[in-house]
């Protein structure tokens, strides 16, 4: 078939989920807000259900909630379990995100939405600890982001090498180009999130079942039903799956090449006994864009140092992978340390942690429709860098399920089509 061409069965299932997609039933829509119920006497509402409890699927489900459907959530293992991409202790939030504006708008967007439900459970969730981010000799992705955090209203310091060292001595800026410093940024408390999340879910209403879930048969452009491990079936209007790094085995025609998970290892060392300046009080976030990307969050709740190497790890499967690190991550991770902060010369390591990145091949999230249901909705694609937007990626997929928004190319399954060259 010539590239571009479609198939007499592509043009019929595209058309059927046309026809199906249509025949949604129609939402009512009061001062922008979406609301849920269908118009008609009956006026129930429209039932919701949600796959994965994590960072994308748990804030999704309360956000579809609090604009008005009735929503089954369904984890396999529970939110933030230690399988989870969204599992562990912590997460940076930051801002600087290159040319791609797209994501500073929800970076700010996430925050207030992190400050607001904190506010609302009266839980700890974020740290403002800010986030030091150190430039490499090539700094066209740092130049391209400051003007954007700014006319985005974030607060931005650009320091020297020199400068930023007189602010943080315990840090050797050797081999960095210069700093940003966003003092609105910082750290954000992970499985512990996913719980609270799931906990506010519970309390405004939702239905939560600890299952595992694949979807049923598509017919006539609409997802039928989801099967569920105890044997039983789930019909809902809709149905959103954000399984992290197991959509691609779950939709392995649509996703299979298209979510990576690759393993990726995180050490926490001990900080030297008494001494204050590697921890948060001292110093904040860091991310080093050298020739690796290391990244880091200083000692929170006495845990330790925590140090990552960014750079992608082999591909692993993320129920089977044993999470047990290797000698050679640990030898990087301390050997970066020792360059960086030379005051953790000899820390001990204190924890480790494996976990995997889903990665989608331009590391952009997916935020779509499935092309041949009008009733599945596919968001997963952290790339290893989801979580910060967890509440804001929740609110966005709520409006597009509930019909108040359109997709945005920006995260379409299309752009990766042509970009795998039209498959
Ligand atoms: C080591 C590491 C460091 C990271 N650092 C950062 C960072 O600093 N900042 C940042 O913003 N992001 C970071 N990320 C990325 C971020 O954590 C992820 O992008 C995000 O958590 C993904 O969330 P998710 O909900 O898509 O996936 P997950 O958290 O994996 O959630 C998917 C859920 O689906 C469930 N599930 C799967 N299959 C089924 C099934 N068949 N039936 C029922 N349930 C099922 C799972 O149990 C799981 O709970 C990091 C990721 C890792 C691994």
């Amino acid at each position: 078939m010539k590239p571009g061409a479609l198939s007499r069965r592509a043009l019929i299932k595209g058309a059927a989920a046309l026809a199906a997609l249509r025949a949604l039933r129609p939402l009512r829509l009061t001062a922008g807000i979406g609301d849920a119920r269908p118009a008609g006497p009956r006026r129930k509402p429209l039932h919701v259900a949600v796959v994965g409890a994590g960072a994308f699927g748990g804030w999704t489900a309360l956000y579809l909630l609090r604009k008005g459907a009735r929503v089954t959530l369904i984890d396999a293992w529970g939110p933030g379990n230690s399988r989870a991409s969204s599992g562990g202790e912590t997460r940076v939030i930051r801002a600087t995100y290159g040319p791609d504006r797209p994501y500073v708008q929800m970076v700010v967007r996430a925050l207030a939405l992190w400050r607001e439900n904190e506010v609302r459970w009266k839980r700890p969730l974020f740290r403002k600890t800010g986030v030091l981010w150190m430039a490499g000799p090539d700094d066209r992705y740092e130049k391209a982001s400051l003007p954007l955090m700014r006319a985005a209203g974030l607060t931005i310091d650009a320091w020297s090498a020199a400068e930023a060292g007189t602010r943080f001595p315990q840090v050797n800026f050797e081999g960095v180009s210069w700093v940003i410093h966003e003092r609105d940024a910082g750290y954000l408390l992970a499985r512990r999130s996913c719980q609270e999340v799931l906990q506010g879910f519970l309390s405004e209403g939702g239905d939560y079942r600890q299952r595992e879930a694949r979807p049923g048969a598509i017919q006539d452009g609409l997802l039928r039903e989801i099967l569920l491990s105890d044997g039983s079936r789930l019909v809902a209007d809709r149905h959103v799956f954000a399984c992290g790094p197991w959509l691609g085995a779950l939709f392995p025609d649509l996703l299979g090449e298209r979510i990576t998970p690759t393993r990726q290892e995180v050490f926490f060392f001990g900080t030297p006994p008494g001494d204050p300046r590697f921890l948060e009080e001292r110093l904040p976030v860091w991310i080093d864009n050298g020739a690796r990307i290391f990244y880091g969050i200083p000692g929170s709740d006495g845990r330790g140092f925590k140090v990552a190497d960014d750079t992608r790890g082999p591909t692993v499967d993320p129920t089977t992978q044993e999470r047990m690190p290797t000698k050679a991550g640990l030898r990087a991770a301390r050997g970066y340390m020792e360059f960086r902060f030379p005051g953790m010369q000899g820390a001990p390591l204190l924890e480790t942690r494996v976990c995997q990145y889903e990665n989608s091949p331009d590391t952009r999230f997916i935020i779509d429709r499935h092309p041949r249901a009008g009733n599945l909705f596919i968001v997963g694609g952290g790339s290893g860098h989801g979580f910060k937007h967890g509440p804001a990626i929740g609110e966005r997929v709520a409006d597009l399920v509930l019909g108040a928004a359109s997709p945005d190319p920006f995260f379409s399954l299309a752009r990766l089509t042509l970009m795998n060259g039209g498959s």
